[in-house]
């Protein structure tokens, strides 16, 4: 058994969901850690997975895959991409919540409505993990404003995302998917490593990975709906 509570031959099963507003750059942030790449010539919702012909991972719908090592570490990691999120009417997340370790909220810091989504899915986070330890889940989330080269273009003040993140007790910081590179690899590698490191502290215990995966993709897709 490893650190993590998980069965796997020494590898740790971290599993991480990339969350936000249409169009905030979700997978051009993805993309960026797993391939170094920016792909700006795709389309995003339906078409976005498109790019990922170029990808050195699996891509199984919206959930990529990839190992690593991390700190020595091996890890099995699967990243959740939604193709599309509604940025209007209710917030399920429920199936998101169940099966992430953790979760990367994405803005756009040139378009308000996507700072307000951001929000609302930070309240829906902590509202269902209250009674959780309270640590794993701060440590856990991550808000990234995004696209801060179109700071030209702003409408989401560095403050304002920090003053969020504060409330919310999650870590912040804005960058490019665009154009900063290394400080996507920086913020993936420092939320995998918050998340590893609660996987010392305490044991998980879920369901079969592919199970909860399949479950995910069958309603992220319609093919099963849940009510909340
Ligand atoms: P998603 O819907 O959240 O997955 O967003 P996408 O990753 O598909 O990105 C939406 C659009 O924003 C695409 O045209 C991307 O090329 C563009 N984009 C993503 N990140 C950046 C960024 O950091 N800067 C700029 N200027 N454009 C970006
Ligand atoms: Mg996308």
């Amino acid at each position: 058994m490893e650190a993590g509570g998980r069965p796997g031959g020494g590898m740790t099963e971290v599993k991480l969901a990339v969350l936000g507003g249409s169009g905030a750059g979700k997978s051009a942030l993805a993309v960026r850690f797993l391939t170094r790449r920016f792909i700006g010539e795709y389309a995003s919702n339906a078409g976005t997975n498109a790019c990922f012909l170029w990808m050195p991972c699996y891509l199984l719908e919206c959930i990529y895959t990839k190992h690593l090592c991390l700190d020595g570490r091996q890890i099995h990691l699967e990243i959740y991409d939604p193709c599309s999120q509604p940025q209007r009417g209710k917030l399920s997340l429920t199936d998101e919540l169940h099966w992430a370790d953790g979760f990367i909220i994405v803005y756009d810091i040139s378009d308000r409505a996507s700072f307000a989504f951001a929000k609302a899915l930070l309240y829906r986070i902590r509202e269902s993990h209250i009674g959780a330890c309270k640590k794993m889940v701060e440590s856990s989330l991550f808000l990234v404003g995004n696209k801060q080269d179109l700071c030209h273009m702003r409408e989401v003040g560095w403050d304002e995302g920090q003053k969020l993140a504060m409330d919310n007790k999650c870590q912040f910081c804005e960058l490019s998917a665009a154009e900063h590179c290394q400080e996507v690899m920086a913020m993936f590698t420092k939320v995998l490593r918050n998340i590893t490191s609660n996987f010392k502290v305490k044991e998980k215990r879920r369901p079969s990975g592919s199970k909860s995966m399949a479950k995910l993709i069958n309603n992220v897709f319609g093919k099963r709906r849940k009510s909340v």
